[in-house]
């Protein structure tokens, strides 16, 4: 499937929010994901990104993504926009035919031994409960139900010990793949939580069930925030934003820090337990009320949202780069 950029206007934009209603979102969209793979691409160490760019290589979809890079892009530009493609591999396949839903709800529950395997691109499941963690909370006192297994934290400890580990370079491309794209989506806050209520036990969907009506059409909580840093995806544009949010670098940026798997571990955590938080205190917050809604989101929170999801994006794109530079090298 050829993979083509295209840039959007306002009105397609507005239409792109509505046809976002009709399917569950789980992603940042690809803006939000190119962005996490861009800020961390250019905190690499000069060996791991090496070995970043020679395990993308091996991706089916790499010819395509090669060929979505402007012609004007010299070498660094261009490996730096192959890993940002990357990093929307795991959505991008949802609309590949080769691939299949699996588990239950959808396929957004996990669902006997197959969801958790790991065994590179032969693999044609689609996996999306990979995608989050959904941590239950409630307001109402409703009893939380149990948060299913795989997920996105079991998934990101993974394939992180796989890249440091003797596993073929095929399975640790698969892995490093899925990892670019897991890291970014755990630090969209409704990627961490589900709110349950008396209406929904089961909760909702990290807000996929909470209809909002925005001055560009109506939505739904989860896929207002997945499209939070905008809908243009041309890479110019995207660089530009990553060069707008990098942190600066120091002498410490790139430095190897050893850390145990457990610590490790205990860190993934942290980083979703915080983006948790964000979902409590600051997602789920007036205008935004109990219920189904619609609720109107007004620019007050639109301007906060837009601040915590930029936050979060170069959070996350840091983060990814320390655990890369940590596992390969
Ligand atoms: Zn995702």
């Amino acid at each position: 499937m050829l993979f083509k950029f295209f840039r959007l206007t306002a009105a397609v934009c507005a239409a792109a929010i509505l046809v976002a209603v009709s399917e569950p979102a789980h992603a940042w969209n690809d803006v939000g994901h190119m962005t996490v793979a861009g800020i961390a691409y250019k905190r690499l160490d000069t060996a791991t990104k090496a070995h970043c760019d020679a395990l993308i290589k091996l991706n089916p979809y790499y010819e395509n993504w090669l060929s979505s890079v402007p012609t004007s892009a010299n070498t660094e530009e261009k490996n730096m926009i192959v890993f940002m493609l990357a990093a929307t591999w795991p959505d991008v396949i949802k609309g590949d035919k080769s691939f299949s839903i699996d588990g239950a709800n959808g396929g957004y529950k996990p669902e006997g031994a197959v969801s958790a395997r790991n065994i590179g691109y032969e693999d044609h499941l689609l996996h999306k409960y990979w995608h989050f963690i959904d941590y239950p909370f409630s307001t109402d006192g409703s009893a939380l139900p149990v948060v299913p297994s795989p997920n996105a934290e079991t998934e990101i400890s993974e394939f992180t010990k796989v890249l440091n580990s003797g596993k073929s370079d095929a399975i640790k491309s698969y892995d490093l793949t899925w990892l670019v794209h897991i890291v970014g989506d755990i630090h969209q806050p409704l990627h961490c939580v589900t709110r349950v209520s008396k209406g929904h036990p089961d909760g909702d969907n990290g807000g996929n069930m909470v209809k909002i009506r925005t001055v560009d059409g109506d939505s739904n909580l989860h896929a207002y925030w997945d499209n939070m840093l905008g809908m243009d995806n041309s890479p110019y544009r995207v660089m530009r934003l990553v060069k707008k949010l990098s942190p600066p670098m120091n002498k410490n940026s790139r430095r190897r820090v050893e850390v145990s798997s457990n610590q490790q571990l205990e860190k993934i955590h942290a980083w979703i337990q915080e983006s948790a938080q964000y979902a409590r205190q600051d997602v789920y917050v007036s205008p935004i009320g109990q219920g189904n809604g619609p609720f109107f989101v007004d620019r007050r929170y639109k301007k906060k949202s837009v601040a915590l999801a930029r936050k979060q994006v170069v959070k996350a794109g840091v983060r990814l780069a320390d655990l890369l530079n940590n596992s390969l090298y």
